[in-house]
């Protein structure tokens, strides 16, 4: 049997014709650069979201760029984050100049640990970026408490986390800011790249999209030095499509998480493997459905030859990354981090993955602890 990680063609044969007619009808527009179909997408995704304003931009990277150079941020600046991410949330900081300042994970939930924020702060922090990794939501409440106390502004990286929320909020209205990618595996992922910048702030909002288009609001009239970071009105159409079937999808992952679990227990292997964990008041959207294994690369490599894909999220942790060597910081550093780099492994949970390929993933799990 043949499990890939994610099959996006699965998800492609449900959606084709609706798609493929909102291709057809930029291309008959021949309007290709932000314009009507953005903003449309714009306001459908702010009232998803329950933000008053989104800016779509060209991706999730520069959704995070974005939203650090609207609050100011650059050189002399420190931006508190966690080291167990995707690259883009640090490599954002440090493009600008500014000092990311690390802090450890929860080993439960892999998000940000907030007792570890405090002293972590100076006169110099500008931001805190949580991230949802995952797609479950960091501790917000805490984050927040402590942000507001010390006046700094509070980045969601929510690209992991759409539809995600927490005691009823969703994930980009959690913050000043929320950051997201319609990177293809992503929840809502286009054909290519693209991001969202979203927040209740208009003054901030304004400046998001000033920046995205050269900093300028009138034509060759340049307020700030900004950049090209537009989203394509091709992307923007195929989204909006896509948006419409998102929750659904996202139900599809939340019940084969409850099928693995079940599994799981019934096969007896809680002792090898920790499942992910749901932090109370949040609901999981499972970009990722990510274990702990004992003897991980061994079992990968096992499953990688009976067929099934997995992946490594993310293998490395960021403050022990060669290009960070400046930064000083050692291994030993971020113990919940290295250890997490060390036993994750992320399965197969796409919407459509059939029940028996579920299954099988699972028995050749159990088969490999038994032959080990
Ligand atoms: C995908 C991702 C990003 C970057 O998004 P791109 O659209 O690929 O630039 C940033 N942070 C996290 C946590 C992500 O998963």
């Amino acid at each position: 049997m043949n499990v890939p990680l994610l099959d996006l063609k699965a998800q492609y044969r449900q959606i084709r014709g609706e798609v493929m007619a909102a291709i057809e009808a930029v291309c008959d527009e021949q309007g290709f650069i932000l314009g009507p179909r953005v903003i449309e997408l714009e306001q459908a995704l702010a009232r998803y979201v329950g933000t008053s304003h989104a800016v779509a931009v060209a991706s999730g990277s520069d959704a995070l760029l974005l939203a650090l150079m609207a609050l100011g941020v650059g050189p002399g600046d420190e931006v508190i984050t966690v080291p167990f991410t995707f690259f883009a949330t640090v490599g954002s900081i440090t493009r600008l100049g500014a000092k990311p300042v690390f802090v450890d994970i929860r080993p439960e939930t892999f998000n940000m640990d907030p007792s570890q924020i405090e002293k972590s702060l100076t006169a110099h922090t500008k931001a805190i970026i949580p991230v949802h990794l995952f797609g479950q939501c960091a501790e917000m409440e805490a984050i927040r408490e402590m942000a507001k106390r010390r006046r700094v502004r509070v980045i969601e990286d929510a690209c992991q986390a759409i539809g995600a929320s927490r005691n009823g909020v969703q994930a980009g209205a959690l913050g000043d800011l929320g950051c997201f990618s319609f990177f293809p595996s992503k929840n809502l992922g286009g054909f290519g790249d693209g991001g969202l910048v979203t927040t209740n702030d208009s003054r901030l909002s304004d400046t998001v999209a000033i920046l995205r288009v050269h900093g300028s609001r009138v034509r060759y009239m340049h307020e700030l030095v900004g950049m090209n970071s537009r989203l394509d009105a091709l992307q923007a159409a195929i989204l909006r499509v896509k948006l419409k079937y998102l929750d659904q999808w996202t139900e599809g992952r939340r019940r084969n998480a409850v099928q693995y679990e079940r599994l799981f227990k019934d096969a007896k292997l809680l002792e090898r493997l920790i499942l992910p964990r749901t932090d109370a008041g949040n609901h999981h959207v499972y970009n990722q459905f990510t274990i702990r294994a004992q003897k991980r690369d061994e079992l990968r490599a096992y499953l990688k030859d009976k067929g099934i894909g997995t992946e490594v999220y993310y293998p490395v942790p960021l403050h022990l990354q060669s290009c960070y060597q400046e930064l000083g910081y050692r291994k030993g550093a971020f113990p919940v981090s290295e250890r997490a780099a060390e036993e994750v492994l992320s399965l197969p949970i796409y919407a459509e993955l059939p029940d028996d390929q579920l299954t099988y993933v699972v028995d050749t799990i159990a088969a490999f602890y038994n032959h080990h």
